[in-house]
Parts: structure tokens; C-alpha cells; sequence
């Protein structure tokens, strides 16, 4: 199972992927993970990527594509993936095109949780996030059993930067622009599959497992 998650922030990505690989077993390939983990260890890939990400910016393809490729050549991605934020760019689809035939591999689904503008906008600025485990709650949607402490290990929960009010409309803005053009590939090459974020968790996975059985293309 070769999979792709897409859907802009605060669709429900994450909560999605982390159902999808618990009940199908495979890796959850997340760039924005693996390079946020390589500047907490201070690595070289972590140097390169926190002067982008810092700014907003996409980290060069290069770079991310290179990471991408190491990842799914290893063993625990030979049964398949599910990568979550990647590819942003038609550039990065291009190259994972590239990657996986040469690896003798096709992607089955690109799974696109779409969620209508203005609930993206409540549900994102209403998100906090264990800055040590990584746990993301909501104040009106998954609130902590304590106030702004985390359920799994009680630290402080933090708002992300880019979670406040003032710039989560253009982070959409930019995110909608972004994600379009791959949209628009993956739709041509009849890979794309719409699923209804603007529901409840488990309704939405339920939807992700029937496309997964075959029994939704
Ligand atoms: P995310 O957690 O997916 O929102 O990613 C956080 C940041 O990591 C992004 O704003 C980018 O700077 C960088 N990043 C993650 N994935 C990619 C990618 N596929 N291409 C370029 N930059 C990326």
C-alpha cells in the first residue's frame, strides 16, 4: 500500500495518518517530522532545513527529495508507506515518480482530506501541541483532560507560531496555492481521491478504510 496524504493544515492529516499506519501497519513518512527531529539533533540535514523552515519556506526540493529517497529505500518501507507532506511541490511528485519506478514500485492512492476554508481557519487556531511528545489537542474540538497540560506526560501545551490568528490566513493562502498544481497532477494521473474531512474523526477514517478495501475508487 503506497500511499500519499494530502490535505492543507488543519484538515486532519495527522490525526488521519496516525489511524491509517496503526491499522495498516506501514511507516508514516513525514518530512516536516524528519526535519524537525534532525534540528533537535543538531544534524547537518537539520542546519540546512531550520534557515527555510524558520522563514515559511520550503526547504529546496533537493534536499527534501534526497531525504525522501533514503526513506523508502529502506526495509520497513518495502510493504509500503504513507508519506504526509510530501510532495509539496509538482517538482517533488515528479521525483517520487522517478524514486518509485526505479524501485519497481507505484503509488495506489493520493488521499485528499478536504475540509471548506473557514472550519480550516477555527479548527487552526485552536490547536496546541505537547512541545514533548508531540500530542495536538483543541480547545473546543479535543480538549486536554487539564487544562493546557498534556493528557500523556502533563507538559505545558504551546501554541505553534504559525497556529496564531494573524498568520494562519495567509499560511492557508499559501498552503491553497501550493497544493493546487498537485492537485491538478495527481488528478490527471487519475491517482486522487476525494474524502470529506469536514466530519468526525472516525467517520472520516471510516471513509479512508472503505477506499483502502477497494470498495471506493
Ligand atoms: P509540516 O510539518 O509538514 O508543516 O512541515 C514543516 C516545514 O518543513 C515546512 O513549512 C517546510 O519548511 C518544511 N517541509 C516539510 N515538508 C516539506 C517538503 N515536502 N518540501 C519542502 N519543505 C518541506
Amino acid at each position: 500500500m503506497n500511499l500519499i496524504l494530502m490535505g492543507l493544515p488543519g484538515a486532519g492529516k495527522g490525526t488521519q495518518a496516525e489511524k491509517i499506519v496503526e491499522q495498516y501497519n506501514i511507516p508514516h513518512i513525514s518530512t516536516g517530522d524528519m526535519f524537525r527531529a534532525a534540528i533537535k539533533n543538531g544534524t547537518e540535514l537539520g542546519l540546512k532545513a531550520k534557515a527555510f523552515m524558520d522563514e515559511g519556506n520550503l526547504v529546496p526540493d533537493e534536499v527534501t527529495v534526497g531525504i525522501v529517497k533514503e526513506r523508502l529505500s529502506q526495509d520497513d518501507c518495502s510493504d509500503g508507506f504513507l508519506l504526509d507532506g510530501f510532495p509539496r511541490t509538482v517538482a517533488q511528485a515528479s521525483a517520487l515518480e522517478e524514486m518509485l519506478a526505479s524501485l519497481d514500485r507505484k503509488l495506489d492512492h493520493v488521499i485528499y482530506v478536504q475540509v471548506p476554508e473557514e472550519e480550516l481557519f477555527k479548527r487552526l487556531t485552536g490547536r496546541w501541541i505537547c512541545p514533548t511528545c508531540g500530542t495536538a489537542y483543541h480547545e473546543v474540538f479535543n480538549p486536554p483532560k487539564e487544562n493546557g497540560k498534556c493528557d500523556k506526560d502533563g507538559s505545558d501545551l504551546m501554541q505553534r507560531d504559525d497556529d496564531r490568528p494573524e498568520t494562519v490566513e495567509k499560511r492557508l493562502k499559501v498552503n491553497m496555492e501550493q497544493t493546487q498544481p498537485l492537485v491538478d497532477f495527481y488528478s490527471e494521473k487519475g491517482y486522487l481521491r476525494d474524502i470529506d474531512g469536514n466530519r468526525e474523526i472516525g467517520n472520516v477514517f471510516a471513509d479512508i478504510e472503505d477506499l483502502l478495501k477497494g470498495s471506493r475508487q
